[in-house]
């Protein structure tokens, strides 16, 4: 094995063992460097030749879990030692790490699937390694929540990761009711024990109507990509223990521009309506308010009602 990347560049350049695509293309590869490694949310065949070569000439590769990526270097022949880093000693695994890169050598980060620090380990080790004054690179691939978007046909000009949702049921809802204005799409990590609890709260919180995809098993064999209201996605899954299976994502449609407007409109009108009813009866405050406003008669009357009556 290589020293360090920069060593295998050098041999690779002076025409020896490696020609890849990243060579041609140019990349610089300098020394004392942490790369940040994507690899496969369940398909093989999306790690990328950089992320095999990148695991295959670092010194180090701290791992989430040294077993489960022992499997994957084996597969793809990578035999550089590795560390275990996962969320219980990610600090004490830094400072491993910074005395590697200390030395001038270049050290790789990789989670169980995917991308690190998206919902794994990895957040703390990038961060004290930048604030180290380290350089850390990224080596992209395989995402659950991009792979989920590009293929779920909801919005994607504005959208938001929610990761995991709280498992207790009150504050899962309390989550949701504060987002359920949001106008980007909502994209959420799922466990499949949680998946019926989670998809109920989630009609509560948002309406029955509110438009959603289900994306199982993302680049596996039972890949299934489900779109429709949330009331028919949780009728859907409730029906077939196979959808309560695997690894999932749920994306959510904001809430659409004119709905939100409507809200905001209704917000300030309840502004309006409770400084008026505060010296006046309902009726001239509702006519008031009408021409404040310019929303209608009988629902500002309604909602007059309603907050007299939260009030009293
Ligand atoms: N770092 C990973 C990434 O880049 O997506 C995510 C790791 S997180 C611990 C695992 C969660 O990601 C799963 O519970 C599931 O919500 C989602 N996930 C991972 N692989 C998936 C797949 N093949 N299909 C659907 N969702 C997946």
């Amino acid at each position: 094995m290589q020293d360090s990347v920069s060593g295998q560049i050098a041999d690779a350049t002076a025409g020896k063992a490696m020609s890849n695509e990243s060579l041609r293309l140019g990349q610089y590869w300098p020394p004392s460097t942490l790369y940040v490694v994507a690899t496969p949310i369940g398909n093989l065949g999306d790690m990328s030749p950089r992320a095999i070569t990148v695991l295959s000439a670092v010194d180090l590769i701290a791992a989430e879990d040294t077993r489960h990526s022992s499997s994957l270097c084996q597969y793809f022949s990578i035999t550089t030692p590795m560390l275990a880093c996962h969320e219980y000693n990610e600090a004490q695994a830094a400072d491993q790490l910074i005395e590697r890169l200390a030395k001038g050598q270049s050290v790789a980060l990789i989670s169980d699937a995917g991308t690190p620090l998206i919902s794994d380990p990895g957040y703390a080790i990038v961060r004290r390694i930048r604030e180290q004054g380290y350089r850390v690179s990224p080596v992209p691939g395989a995402c659950a929540l991009t792979s989920a978007l590009s293929a779920a046909g909801l919005p994607t000009d504005r959208f938001s990761f929610e990761g995991f949702l709280p498992a207790k049921a009150g504050q899962r809802e309390k989550r949701l009711r504060g987002l359920s204005q949001q106008t980007g799409s909502l994209i959420f990590y799922e466990a499949p024990h949680r998946i019926v609890a989670s998809l109920t709260a989630m009609v509560d919180a948002f309406g029955p109507d509110r438009e959603a995809v289900l994306a199982r098993e993302l680049t596996k064999r039972y890949e299934t990509i489900t779109d429709g209201s949330l009331a028919s996605l949780l009728a859907e899954v409730t029906a077939d223990k196979n959808q309560q299976r695997g690894e999932m994502v749920i994306i959510i449609n904001g809430l659409a521009v004119t709905e939100a407007q409507r809200s905001e409109q209704e917000l300030a009108a309840d502004q309006v309506l409770m400084t008026l009813l505060s010296e006046l009866p309902v009726k001239q405050a509702t006519g008031l308010a009408v021409k404040l406003t310019g929303l209608k008669k009988n629902y500002l009357y309604n909602r007059a009602i309603d907050l007299v009556k939260d009030t009293s």
